[in-house]
């Protein structure tokens, strides 16, 4: 059994405590890691080789620190296959999800920044008699913590904008899927990344996830995941001055007008919902139909919601795979009897359904389609990040702006409209911080990427996140 292990000062290492968890795969039930339990001790040690790393990496060239972003982003590509199947055991996802999507988009992550760090320029302004330039210099120590959905892809997406930008970071991947990250340790090691410059720490939130986050010498923390916990953070760094960074929970709805290609939208739609068992934070929970065509937009989403084929992941035709862990699964049936309770009717969906053989024991569970659930009531309102949609009637534009802005969420949205004009209508009310028009989850890396209201604070991707992990100083010179 493999024994997962830390990364800190440019070595793998046990942790102190010498107590692991057990990595479950979901999709057979079976334990096929130990992920160390990190404690103080652990950290100590990752923050004093971070700080000692700092002056050299911060001092080295833009162009140089480019260059061990390129060999991680090269070695990623080299190492996809395994990589892929790596992620696709530990969360329960297909495994052409994790080819086409996760691992790729985790080289991107390291090659897009190692690009953006070369062009990232500082202002300056000329007046009559001075002049005014910005510097923008590294934090010093921060921590980048990330959630288990997309564990690669989120994992880089915060620690290559941190290093790229010159500062050293303490990261911490999920305990639920730590897999990729002990993987990306190793590839670290190869690159000859310097020692110090990333530390990774396994182990729970509660415990060496709140040790990082109560540490007065991060000086700024990166964080995906929950709302409750992205508060407690908040709560944590407010009195020390800290920069955070957080991105969280949603309940994403979809506006369906009546003028919409409706072959596209239920396409469009059926993979909004349900990629990846519905565990992405960007997935539609909340779809909101015209009235003309809600009866053939159900008929036609149902259709093909019926036909996607929910299986073991590592077979590539399967479109879905396992939810994460069993306990993940409890809460998402947990919220399944609830629609039924607040008078959801359920169109499709099977909570009896198991597979066989290996898969016997896996987490695995149908999508699920609910109609005529108040709008008000829990399934409605809050997360449940998992295979389950809802669907409702709307009347006009002003109705639907009304129903998706209902809610203390604020993370993404989908319209879909032939209307050109209504499009750029909807979307400069919308109260969410990611808007896409007849699509979703088309990303280019250089646009603002977060959430509004308890969806979160502040913004990643391009030139965002190289501002978040820099502190502007302005020097202003009289001729
Ligand atoms: P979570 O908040 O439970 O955990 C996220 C990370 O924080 C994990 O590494 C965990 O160990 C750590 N953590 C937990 N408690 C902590 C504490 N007290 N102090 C410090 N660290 C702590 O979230 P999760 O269940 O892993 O992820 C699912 C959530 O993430 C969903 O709400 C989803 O919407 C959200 N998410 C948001 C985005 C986004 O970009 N907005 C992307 C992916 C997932």
């Amino acid at each position: 059994m493999e024994m997962i292990a830390n990364y800190i000062n440019g070595e793998l290492k046990p942790p102190h405590s010498s107590d692991y968890l057990d990595d479950v795969n979901p999709a057979t039930a079976e334990i096929f890691a130990k992920i160390p339990l990190s404690d103080e001790e652990d950290l100590q040690d990752a923050i004093t080789s971070a700080e000692k790393a700092f002056k050299e990496w911060s001092g080295l060239s833009a162009k140089e620190r480019a260059d061990y972003l390129m060999k991680i982003a090269e070695l990623i590509q080299e190492n996809l296959e395994e990589l892929a199947m790596a992620e696709s055991m530990d969360t329960g996802k297909p495994i052409q999800l994790a080819k086409t999507v996760d691992i790729p988009r985790a080289a991107s992550n390291m090659e897009f920044f190692a690009h953006a760090i070369t062009q990232f320029s500082s202002e300056s302004h000329a007046g009559k008699d001075s002049i005014n330039y910005s510097l923008r210099k590294p934090l010093g120590v921060v921590a980048c913590i990330s959630p288990w959905n997309l564990p690669l892809y989120l994992f880089t997406w915060k620690i290559a904008p941190a290093l790229a930008s010159g500062n050293c970071v303490i990261a911490k991947p999920s305990e639920i899927t730590p897999y990729t990250a002990y993987l990306f340790s190793k590839i670290c090691v190869e690159a000859g990344l310097p020692k110090g410059v990333l530390n990774i720490l396994h182990g729970t939130g509660p415990e060496i996830g709140n040790a990082i986050v109560q540490n007065k010498k991060i000086k700024a923390v990166s964080f995906t995941g929950g709302t409750a916990t992205g508060r407690k953070i908040a709560e944590i760094s407010a009195p020390m001055f800290r920069k955070v960074s957080l991105e969280l929970g949603g309940k994403n709805p979809a506006l369906v007008f009546a003028d919409c290609d409706l072959d596209k939208t239920v396409e469009g739609l059926v993979r909004a919902s349900f990629t990846n068992q519905g565990e992405i934070c960007l997935c539609a929970s909340r779809i909101y139909i015209e009235d003309s065509i809600y009866e053939d937009f159900k008929a036609r989403f149902i259709d093909k919601v019926k036909a996607l084929k929910v299986g073991d992941p590592l077979i590539q035709s399967n479109n879905m795979g396992a939810l994460v862990s069993s306990q993940h699964l409890e809460k998402v049936k947990n919220y399944i009897a609830l629609a039924k309770e607040e008078g959801g009717q359920l169109l499709c969906g099977d909570e009896a359904f198991e597979l066989e053989g290996n898969n016997k024991q896996g987490y695995f569970l149908r999508p699920h389609v609910f109609e005529n659930l108040p709008i008000q009531c829990r399934t409605n309102q809050e997360e449940i990040f998992g295979p389950v949609v809802s669907l409702s009637r709307f009347e006009g534009e002003e109705e639907a702006l009304v129903l998706a802005n209902e809610s203390e969420y604020g993370l993404a949205s989908t319209i879909w409209t032939t209307d050109l004009s209504r499009a750029h209508r909807i979307g400069a009310q919308i109260e969410t911080g990611i808007v896409w028009v007849n699509c979703w989850m088309n990303r280019d890396l250089r646009t603002p990427f977060g959430g509004m209201k308890n969806s979160g604070l502040g913004r990643e991707g391009g030139l965002e996140a190289l501002r978040f992990f820099t502190e502007p100083k302005n020097i202003c010179i009289q001729f």
